[in-house]
């Protein structure tokens, strides 16, 4: 079977493929404690269901809805967004899509030629750099320097005249590092003046925490706005990572070009959780804080167990999203592995906890533990870690 180059230089998703071998070993009847994959563990608010079950009884959802999203959907978000931030976007700047994964692997092919390079900071998500090449784009990573966060220094390093766009993921995943304003103006500004587009990842921005506060590098200032494409959706804040719905916002040539790309790929988001999410976006945020401050109690509860890991190192105190991103180089060695990956893999076999090797997010002496998950389970997850470094 011929395949074509552009699937076999593709990486698969190491957070999926970690999450699919704990299902698989929780279905053999093993006990397993998922830290892999970063999603909410609570099932999505009931009010939000019943907005989906009743577009379906109504027939409303049996159609297809226009490519962008439904316009009372367009206009929710747009609500919801000038709410947050004070930016209104019009139905024009918006185009809702199947999961915030689709409006960034949309926006690389409609945004590069061949050998255009996309900036994406190292620690980073593991789709970026393989959504970049499926679109024939160059991934060139920034090491960051300053507490899990890329400087203007360490950026311009890494600047080339094919230098098309920087993605900025704050709250970070795999880090849950927070930019501050200040930060994000610099970086605003020299994107602006070297002509390279902002691509503002902001899908954890509800999830802060301790006190931690955002502003999105939209709010900044208009000329930064006009050249950003915010990212987002309703995965992470409304417990709704199984409906699939994200969105982009940005300049309208380039939403009316995704558009057109979307339009020939899934026609539309499948319209229930179109429905669903208005329901969502368009809520008072209480649901949202209820579920903020249940993962807030669970940093803090596990963040200090996890310092006491012989071998786990986590100077800072993460800020926001749902992750830890330890060094645990020592632990590996520790427990007589020569590579973080093999120590990670031999933690899932032995204790049954699943957690995702660094190296999907380019730091492979660490390890991204999600805490999106029950507390007790945490507890004994770490626990296990602990006896399972002490041991060897
Ligand atoms: N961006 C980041 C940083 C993520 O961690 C994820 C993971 N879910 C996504 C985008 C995509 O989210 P979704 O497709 O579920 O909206
Ligand atoms: N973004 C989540 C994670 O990093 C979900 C899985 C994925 O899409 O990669 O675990």
């Amino acid at each position: 079977m011929h395949l074509a180059k552009r699937i076999l230089n593709v990486a698969p998703s190491a957070t999926l493929a970690v999450s699919n071998l704990a299902k698989e070993m929780k279905a053999r009847g093993e006990t397993v404690f998922d830290l892999s994959i970063g999603q909410p563990d609570f099932t999505t608010p009931d009010f939000i269901d019943q907005a989906a079950v009743a577009a379906i009884q109504s027939g409303a959802a049996s159609f297809y809805t226009p490519a962008a999203g439904l316009p009372a959907l367009k206009d929710a978000i747009a609500a919801h967004v000038l709410d947050q931030t004070g930016v209104r976007y019009s139905p024009k700047q918006l185009v809702v899509t199947t999961g915030a994964k689709l409006a960034l692997y949309g926006l690389f092919q409609v945004l590069l030629d061949p050998g255009d390079e996309v900036l994406i900071p190292v620690p980073g998500w593991v789709s970026y750099v393989e959504q970049v090449r499926l679109a024939g784009g160059v991934p060139r990573a920034v090491m960051s320097s300053s507490h899990f966060k890329v400087t203007v220094d360490d950026l311009e390093a890494q600047r080339t005249k094919h230098t098309r766009a920087v993605i900025i993921n704050s709250p970070s995943n795999p880090t849950g590092a927070v930019y501050t304003k200040a930060e994000l103006t610099l970086i605003g500004n020299w994107a602006l003046r070297h002509d390279i587009l902002v691509v503002a990842d902001d899908i954890y921005r509800d999830l802060l925490y301790n006190g931690a506060t955002y502003t999105s590098i939209i709010q900044i200032d208009p000329a930064i706005t006009a050249n950003t494409v915010l990212i987002s959706g309703a995965s992470k804040s409304y417990a709704m990572t199984g409906w699939r719905i994200g969105f982009a916002a940005g300049p309208e040539k380039l939403i009316a070009a995704m558009t057109k790309l979307l339009g020939h790929a899934t026609g539309n988001p499948t319209a229930a959780a179109q429905y669903a999410a208005i329901a969502a976006f368009s809520s008072d945020g209480q649901s949202v804080a209820a579920m903020r401050d249940a993962f807030e109690d669970r940093l803090n509860t596990v963040y200090p167990l996890l310092l006491q890991v012989p071998g786990f190192e986590l100077p800072d105190k993460p800020q926001g999203a749902f992750y830890l991103f330890p060094n645990v180089r020592r632990a590996a060695t520790l427990t007589h592995h020569t590579s973080v990956d093999d120590f990670v893999a031999a933690l899932l076999a032995e204790t049954g906890v699943a957690l995702v090797p660094g190296r999907a997010f380019g730091l492979p002496d660490h390890a991204r533990l999600s805490y999106a998950a029950a507390k007790a389970d945490l507890v004994e997850a770490i626990s296990r870690i602990q006896a399972f470094v002490g041991q060897n």
